[in-house]
């Protein structure tokens, strides 16, 4: 093979996550889990690929599916996708692995979709979230929706906004459909192209808007209190009067619908204040009763959300958060004969979990020193001819001018431990 042209490049839309900014990514992932694993959730990992019909039960009409989906042919003929999202996945493994009930799981993983991508939108980006299947009680939506809310309070984010609807429940929705519908319709002369197509499809989206043009019809399109029925509006109740218990601030947004068509009842989302309007949802949820059978399994309940890790990172640096800071090892070190205590000495120490790193390929003591500088360590461990013979390292603090001393080698972990290494 020749090499290529120009050198390759990561493609439109996708990012290379390079450190420092990944061990933040990674942080993140583990202070999530740490808030839903308090409340029993345990961790789940639905494989990246599934057949392409998991992922047509989101919705046969929304841009995820018809647009956006990475969707291929493998090698055996099958057509399967890339994950848009988690959902899905994880109501498939409930069908195929019947867990008892109620199933309370998290996750954490890469999804893809093929939008325009810019900031706050890309290609391949990650989420974190939560499913619960198996139970149909309000009181869970409230437990759902509080602990969105407090990871990202944990996360650091303080300019946030919950915003919360009912879409009603399946008859209800259907309705309501169908008088948004008829509503667009008799409105038609003033909405945008791009409205009138998407009404054509699904006209929910048409509330979604961002457009100026269509805000001002939809600013009069109904409403979907007016179609609820009796029962959701209790469900709706209850989940309100949870949250005001839980003292979680929340907004009433009477045209939240979300994006993928099976939400049902109870849908939020969270925006981030310090982000630009047009990509400021930093996680949305609801229930999607009818899910699990769309999928072949048993009548079941179904509530999650989805929090845009990607976008978090964003808010975050937006509200002035501290930057990342390089992690650095705590040891350098270095070595001034042929390698080998370098080489043993290093492995030495990571077993005693003390972080540490050395030069390859040798060097003067200049250059070692300025590699171990440049490390970021706190300490250098030198050893020359003379060490070697007397069977000794000598420590320097590379961040004081306190004088540097000789120690046994054998006693190298210790004392660096009674200097006060993590460990
Ligand atoms: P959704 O699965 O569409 O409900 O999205 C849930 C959250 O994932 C959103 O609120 C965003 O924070 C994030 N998200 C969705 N799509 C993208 C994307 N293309 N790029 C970055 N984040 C995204």
């Amino acid at each position: 093979m020749t090499a290529p042209d120009q050198p390759f490049r990561t493609l439109a839309g996708m990012r290379d996550l390079l450190p420092p900014e990944s061990g933040r990514r990674r942080d993140l992932v583990a202070t999530f889990a740490g808030v839903v694993e308090l409340a029993g959730y345990r961790e789940v990992q639905p494989p990246l690929v599934e057949e392409l019909g998991v992922f047509l039960r989101v919705g046969e009409a929304t841009d995820v599916v018809t647009k956006e989906m990475y969707d291929f042919e493998d090698k055996d003929g099958r057509r399967v996708a890339l994950r848009p999202e988690l959902t899905a996945g994880v109501a498939r493994a409930f069908v195929q692995h019947h867990p008892q009930v109620p199933w309370k799981v998290w996750y954490a993983g890469t999804n893809f979709r093929h939008e325009r991508p810019q900031k706050g939108r890309y290609r391949s980006f990650d989420q974190v979230g939560v499913e619960v299947l198996g139970v149909d009680d309000p009181d869970l939506d409230v437990e759902v929706v509080a602990l969105a809310w407090e990871s990202l309070r944990r996360l650091g984010l303080e300019r946030i906004r919950l915003l919360v609807n009912s879409i009603g429940d399946h008859d209800d929705r259907a309705r309501y459909v169908e008088a948004v519908r008829a509503f667009l319709d008799s409105r038609r002369g003033e909405l945008s192209e791009a409205a009138l197509a998407t009404a054509e499809r699904n006209p929910l989206r048409v509330l979604d808007t961002k457009r100026a043009e269509d805000l001002a019809v939809v600013a009069d399109a109904p409403l979907i209190a007016e179609h609820r029925s009796a029962a959701s509006a209790a469900h709706f109740e209850r989940v309100l009067l949870g949250l005001d218990a839980l003292e979680i601030p929340y907004e009433l947004a009477p045209r939240l619908v979300r994006g993928l068509d099976y939400y049902r009842r109870t849908t939020f989302e969270l925006v981030a204040e310090s982000l630009d309007a047009a990509q400021n949802a930093v996680g949305g949820g609801g229930r999607y009763d009818g899910l699990v059978e769309d999928l072949g399994g048993p009548p079941t309940d179904g509530i999650g959300f989805a929090l845009g890790v990607d976008r978090i990172l964003l808010a975050l640096e937006a509200e002035g958060a501290p930057e990342v800071q390089p992690v650095a090892v705590e040891v350098f070190v270095v070595d001034l004969t042929d390698g080998s205590s370098a080489r043993d000495l290093t492995h030495e120490l990571r077993s005693a979990g003390i972080s540490a790193d050395r030069r390859f390929g040798g060097g003067s003591m200049r250059s070692q020193m300025k590699s171990a500088d440049r490390s970021g360590a706190q300490w250098a461990v030198l050893i020359g001819a003379d060490e070697l013979e007397s069977g000794t390292v000598t420590v320097r603090d590379l961040r004081s001018d306190a004088p540097q001393s000789p120690v046994p080698r054998t006693d190298l972990v210790a004392e660096l431990r009674r200097r006060g290494t993590t460990t």
